[in-house]
């Protein structure tokens, strides 16, 4: 049976005022959650503040990049033990901001792939087309070539262990979500997929969907079979709306 997990990206937003009161919302509301893990992914100079203001809640910490190499000359980057020590369990990788604004090829993103599930952690591996893509039609062939430059350099064991993001990049931030029913037949291509190299992975990993979910369309969208999660942009900058999606699971 897999777990719902609700992610939080919080992007480019916060300050330590805003962050804090985020928090304590959060927190004093996450007995209300029943079926779904909670984690957030705040800008990388608050996640060991956040960490802090986790304490002892059942909430998981991710960041928002890591770096395909494990130290050294990379200005910029952030080492995978660095986000170990800051407490980290996930890493978003491969957003389709950093794909489309930051250049980030599919094989980076598998690089940094490798490099969280070496350091032990778990890849937020995002994938998804551009409405381009998606009315030439070729969805399919998009989200299968994203996955398979992990795959072909890691073999189907590094998808058993990362949580896949499906994030059509036209409902990103823009208010227009995928419908349910779009949303579950590329879910469910994406499980078919894996399922011809593993059944048992497939069955498995966790595949959210991302892209203007919020409080009043999670629970069409978290009920159809292959959508076990969310990752969640805006809604999840207010503790009332990201617990409301947490508790749509
Ligand atoms: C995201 O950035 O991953 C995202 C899904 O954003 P939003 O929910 O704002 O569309």
């Amino acid at each position: 049976m897999r777990r719902t997990l609700i992610a939080g990206n919080w992007k480019m937003n916060g300050s330590l005022q805003s962050i804090t009161e985020l928090m304590d919302g959060i927190k004093a509301g996450l007995n209300e959650v029943d079926n779904a893990d909670m984690a957030v992914c705040p800008p990388a100079v608050y996640l060991m503040k956040v960490k802090g203001l986790i304490g002892e809640a059942n909430i998981g910490l991710g960041s928002q990049n890591i770096c395909d190499q494990a130290s050294g000359a990379y200005t910029g980057e952030l080492g995978p033990s660095m986000l170990k020590e800051a407490g980290c369990k996930y890493a978003i990788i491969g957003h389709s901001e950093r794909r489309s604004l930051y250049g980030e090829s599919d094989e980076l993103v598998a690089k940094r792939h490798a490099m969280a599930v070496e350091s032990g952690i778990t890849p937020i591996l995002c994938i998804g087309e551009t409405l381009e893509e998606r009315e030439s039609g070729v969805t399919e062939a998009v989200v299968a070539r994203q996955l398979d430059a992990v795959i072909d350099t890691q073999g189907i064991e590094a998808i058993g262990k990362c949580v896949i993001a499906y994030e059509p990049v036209w409902a990103i931030g823009t208010g227009k979500t995928a419908t349910p029913e779009q949303a579950q037949a590329v879910h469910a291509f994406i499980r078919a997929k894996l399922s011809a190299l593993s059944t048992h992975i497939a069955d498995n990993v966790q595949i959210l969907y991302g892209g203007s979910m919020n409080a009043a369309n999670a629970k069409d969208l978290l009920s159809q079979p292959d959508i076990d999660g969310g990752l969640i942009g805006g809604a999840s900058l207010k503790a009332e709306d990201f617990l409301a999606i947490g508790k749509s699971a």
